[in-house]
């Protein structure tokens, strides 16, 4: 299993055409029509109960919906491919287990067949979930005290899950060549580092300053080694809102996307967040994914992988 989610990875993160991923030592059983070239399937959880599947058609015209099934068969949640052939589909599974998964895509038509079909099996046990590249950390999903994604690589001083740490590399020599100059200021925290800085905020300025721009411990999405706060080489408005204007803020925020990141936290998601806007602060989702995400104009990973919005920790 992490043999084929590391090849996974690897693909993502150098940004290959098939960054989806088609191998991750599933069955793919081509029905009719397409044949096993024509779709890519991924699947990674988001939770301790919650898989998120991806579904990419090269021949969109000829495909219509996907639909995924668990164990017996059971539908679980389907999505009509958009025009250029993608679709999320968000399941709810098992909790801390391994399931298997039927994903089906329908022909287009009046009276649709299987197109495609192809059996997954995706676990979102902790050793597992820690290092999925959709782990979704908020406010309301947190992260155990002891949960570390593995493999975590150590580039100029700071630990990087190893999908990001490549694509951040790979990011910064892009911007480089315009010109533009960024480092990492932060990338992985431990539970135990993020506490530290946590209760200096609230000491300093009070919990629900603080809760405005940093997270508790066990929530901060710094833990899953997926996210990275830039700054720019000349040091301009480092962890400020204004990095947004920079040249450097303004080269992320364009290119962000070709290289697997998103910014999570925006002007316009604070309602799913529960932070103010940050836009220094890179999430990796890699490359087939973050320009999903682009095109979909959706605004926060919440909205667009179907999960409950986080403003807050909760009742
Ligand atoms: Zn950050």
């Amino acid at each position: 299993m992490l043999t084929l989610s590391r090849r996974h990875l690897l693909r993502a993160a150098i940004g290959s055409s098939a960054a989806l991923g088609i191998a991750l030592g599933s069955s793919a059983s081509p029905v009719s029509a397409a044949s096993s070239a024509d779709v890519d399937v991924m699947a990674e959880p988001m939770t301790t109960d919650r898989v998120l599947v991806a579904v990419d058609a090269a021949k969109p015209g000829s495909l219509s919906t996907a639909v995924v099934r668990g164990p017996a068969g059971k539908a679980l949640g389907k999505a009509t491919l958009s025009a250029t052939g993608k679709a999320l589909v968000p399941v709810k599974v098992a909790a801390n287990a391994e399931t298997t998964l039927t994903i089906t895509v329908l022909t287009a038509g009046k009276n649709p067949t299987v197109g495609f079909e192809e059996t997954i099996t995706v676990s979102t046990q902790e050793s597992r979930l820690a290092s999925s590249i959709w782990r979704v950390v908020n406010k309301r999903l947190p992260m155990g005290a002891d949960e570390v994604p593995e493999g975590l690589e150590t580039v100029a001083g700071l630990q990087f899950h190893p999908a990001a740490a490549v694509s951040f590399l790979v990011f910064q020599e892009a911007a480089l060549a315009q010109k533009v100059s960024f480092q990492a200021v932060s990338a992985y925290r431990t539970y135990a580092r993020q506490k530290t800085l946590y209760d200096g905020y609230v000491e300093r300025e009070g919990r629900d300053a603080a809760d405005r721009y940093s997270a508790r411990p066990g929530h901060s999405e710094h833990q899953t080694g997926l996210a990275i706060d830039a700054r720019a080489s000349d040091d301009e408005c480092t962890l400020d809102e204004c990095f947004e204007d920079t040249p450097e803020g303004t080269f992320i925020a364009q290119h962000a996307a070709d290289h697997g990141f998103v910014i999570r936290y925006t002007k316009g998601n604070g309602g799913h967040t529960g932070y103010d806007p940050e836009p220094w602060h890179l999430r990796y989702v890699g490359t087939w994914m973050a320009r999903y995400l682009k095109e979909s104009k959706a605004t926060s990973l919440e909205e667009a992988w179907g999960l409950p919005a986080a403003p807050d920790y909760g009742p």
